[in-house]
């Protein structure tokens, strides 16, 4: 972290980018103007690295008042899919970000850059080379050795000229010839060895469909796309690092309209989950987990189905700010964000997760009685509604116990409880089945304490949540879980997958939750009061079949199981 240049806005303490670029504008470079941009290569989904870099892009272009660019670095059609590019459009919306009228595509720019490949062909500053793919890593050389040059290094003009527009025509196959940039075989950064620029793959692309069978490298066309666009600052991770050299000659050597900064930054990693998209893509492939958006990746549709809010996600991206360290993120960071966030504005609500039966012996058999409940005890403004109170009812079978030490303040024979918003009760009675369960309490109830206090100043020490059994529906929950239990899945095995909690998916029926969830907007997360956030499951939850997914615990309860290990 630098903080030389820290302006009113906190933020930029943790941010040496934003450093950088305040003292861009401050002399006057690139004319004052910002432009970003987050380049995703359309081969998975986003994850939450991603929005670290998203935020970053367009937090800056905000800020600056500038611009950021969406660019698919859509270079590999092998890889690649029209999916992919939907539901990365999908997330950055979700995100809160604005890319403004175009999207870009680095296939856009093919015609550019083959006129660019053949621009350095005209100064000798590339050669049509026909070594095999093996052959050219044995000439790379090593970090302690200097590669070999290739004999095709020294191919006329003409020749590399003739050869590369064969190449276009489709007059060779795959891996017959490679286009290189003639740099230095004897570099000490081994990206500047002659590195390839335009490959063959006979191959369907996305979206320039047959036109092409030679298609750029990264490398090549990164640089080139970012120049096009007028971009001022390129914000890469630091593997790109040792690309920068390189990123910079193709710029030198090329007429190219402007020459952007490249910064690097560290990646954002997050413990008890696995990142890269190779990995995500593993656990998808494997049903591991079900599909792209399963609630329990950390991708952004993932986390978005599972009740997660932009603001959060923004909030954390912020909060863990931008460094040149590479570190591992408590995903409890990430979970405390969210927390944050919820329990401003979440709505409540109450839900039975494992319902024991309560009935109210001295409340007549068909009367129904509302109560209102408050929306968000702290917040009046987001209103009230009506719960229903009736002789039967349902509580969390946890909140008895039938031979229950003093410190129980919840429910037990001869005890009396509040139940929240609506009237203390006691246990009179414990109905068993034959093999000794508890299926059913019998209660009395006291009129005079409605609404939850009793005019005698009579205290209470437990206030239970509850439904009526004509007040809620039955549900479905989903409780999620860390979908790893290793801190770092990787750390300890070749096989991430052997670390996979066995538990990260507990699902509850015949959960009771109240009616008026029946129409809860899917992905909006609510607090059931007393036991966490829960929202309803895009893709599994109907009217005639809810089913609930649970968000975040109310409570970081791993830090605590960590702390006993
Ligand atoms: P992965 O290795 O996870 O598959 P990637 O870097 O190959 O990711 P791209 O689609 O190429 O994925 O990335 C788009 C942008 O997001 C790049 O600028 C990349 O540097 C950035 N990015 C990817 N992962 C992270 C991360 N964990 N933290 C911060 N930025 C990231
Ligand atoms: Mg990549």
């Amino acid at each position: 972290m630098e903080d030389n240049n820290i302006k009113e806005d906190g933020n930029r303490k943790n941010n040496f980018i934003k450093n950088i670029i305040t003292e861009d504008i401050e002399n006057g470079k690139n004319n004052g103007k910002v432009i970003t941009r987050f380049p995703p290569e359309p081969n998975g989904f986003l994850h939450i690295g991603h929005a670290k870099s998203i935020c970053l892009n367009f937090g800056i272009a905000e800020e600056f008042k500038g611009k950021c660019n969406l660019r698919f670095d859509d270079t590999n059609p092998a890889k690649e899919d029209q999916k992919y590019i939907d539901s990365i459009i999908s997330d950055v919306k979700w995100l809160g970000f604005d890319w403004g009228e175009k999207i870009y595509y680095a296939s856009d720019y093919f015609d550019k850059l083959y006129e660019f490949a053949v621009e350095l062909i005209k100064q000798g500053k590339a050669y049509v080379c026909s070594l095999t793919g093996e052959q050219m890593r044995e000439y790379r050389g090593t970090l302690t050795e200097p590669g070999k040059e290739s004999p095709d290094r020294s191919r006329p003009i003409d020749e590399n000229l003739d050869l590369f527009e064969r190449m276009k025509n489709g007059e060779f196959e795959d891996g017959t010839y490679v286009l290189r940039a003639k740099i230095d075989m004897a570099s000490p950064n081994i990206n500047m060895r002659d590195p390839v620029i335009y490959r063959i793959k006979k191959m369907s692309h996305p979206r320039t469909s047959d036109k092409w069978c030679i298609y750029p490298m990264y490398d090549f066309t990164h640089g080139i796309s970012d120049a096009l666009e007028g971009v001022t600052h390129s914000l890469c991770t630091l593997e790109f690092q040792d690309h920068r050299p390189l990123y910079d000659w193709f710029l030198d050597e090329i007429t190219s309209p402007c020459h952007p900064q490249q910064i690097e930054f560290a990646r954002m990693n997050l413990n008890y989950t696995v990142m890269s998209k190779r990995k995500l893509q593993k656990l998808v492939e494997n049903n591991y987990v079900n599909g792209w958006d399963d609630p329990r990746l950390p991708t952004i549709a993932g986390i978005r189905r599972r009740g997660y809010t932009p603001e959060a996600i923004r909030n954390f991206c912020n909060i863990i700010g931008v460094s040149k360290k590479e570190s591992r993120i408590d995903v409890g960071l990430l979970e405390n964000c969210l927390r944050d966030d919820l329990n401003d504005n979440a709505p409540r609500a109450m839900a039975v997760l494992r319902p024991l039966r309560v009935t109210i012996e001295n409340w007549e058999q068909d009367r129904l009685e509302e109560l209102e409940a408050q929306n968000h005890p702290q917040k009046p403004e987001m209103g009230t509604r009506k719960i229903i109170f009736s002789k039967n009812l349902y509580i969390e079978q946890d909140d008895f116990m039938e031979n229950a030490p003093k410190k129980f303040f919840r429910l037990a024979p001869g005890r009396e409880v509040r139940l929240r918003y609506g009237y203390f009760i006691t246990c009179k009675e414990v109905l068993k089945d034959k093999d000794g369960n508890i299926i059913e309490l019998i209660c009395t109830y006291d009129p005079a304490t409605r609404g939850g206090d009793a005019p005698d100043g009579r205290k209470v020490k437990g206030t239970l949540h509850w439904v009526s059994s004509e007040g809620s529906i039955p549900a479905t929950v989903n409780l999620y879980d860390r979908l790893f239990m290793a801190e770092d899945p990787e750390a300890e095995s070749e096989d991430f997958t052997k670390n996979i909690n066995p538990e990260s998916l507990v699902r509850l029926e015949g959960c009771r939750v109240e009616k008026f969830l029946q129409d809860a907007e899917p992905e909006k997360a609510y607090q059931f009061e007393r036991i966490g956030y829960f929202c309803a499951d895009s893709q599994e939850s109907s009217k005639e079949h809810l089913v609930f997914s649970r968000t975040v615990t109310l409570k970081d309860t791993w830090a605590k199981v960590n702390q006993i290990k």
